[in-house]
């Protein structure tokens, strides 16, 4: 699966210990994430993690083209509820498009922890099934 991981600078030390609890799990999957993100879980866990630019950059659009591509499987985005972000259309239009093609998306560490434990269930086995979909071919 393709896993992004994202957190506010505030949870950012969240994010890293969820990747460090979780690390036997997300390990076997394919990593993603936003610049600042990403380097301080592959600096503090040893994880592969694929970084795009820091998420004011675009890093959170390119997350979303992931999306809109039928590239993403899960989205951990661990928001800071608490501090107006500059970049706060891009945060929205990510999770609009996590609603919109159904990707499961955990914004607080409560959630993630589900998510994660839900992955290693095999709960996630629908997704493999729908990524080689062409979304435009789906019929609701
Ligand atoms: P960052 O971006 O990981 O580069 O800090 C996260 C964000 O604020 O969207």
């Amino acid at each position: 699966m393709n896993i992004a991981l994202i957190a506010h600078d505030k949870k950012k030390d969240d994010i890293v210990k969820i990747a460090e609890a979780y690390k036997v799990i997300l390990e076997h999957h394919d990593l993603f994430a936003t610049g600042t993100t990403g380097k301080r879980i592959s600096d503090e866990t040893g994880l592969n993690v694929h970084r795009f630019k820091s998420g004011p950059l675009g890093g959170d659009q390119q997350i979303g083209a992931y999306i809109s591509d039928n590239k993403m499987d899960l989205v951990i985005f661990i928001r800071d509820p608490l501090t107006a972000q500059a970049h706060e259309p891009d945060i929205s239009a990510l999770l609009r498009l996590c609603d919109v093609y159904e990707i499961p998306l955990a914004t607080n560490v409560g959630s993630a922890e589900v998510l994660l434990r839900g992955l290693d269930a095999g709960f996630y086995s629908w997704r493999d099934v729908s990524r080689g979909q062409d979304r435009d071919s789906l019929h609701f």
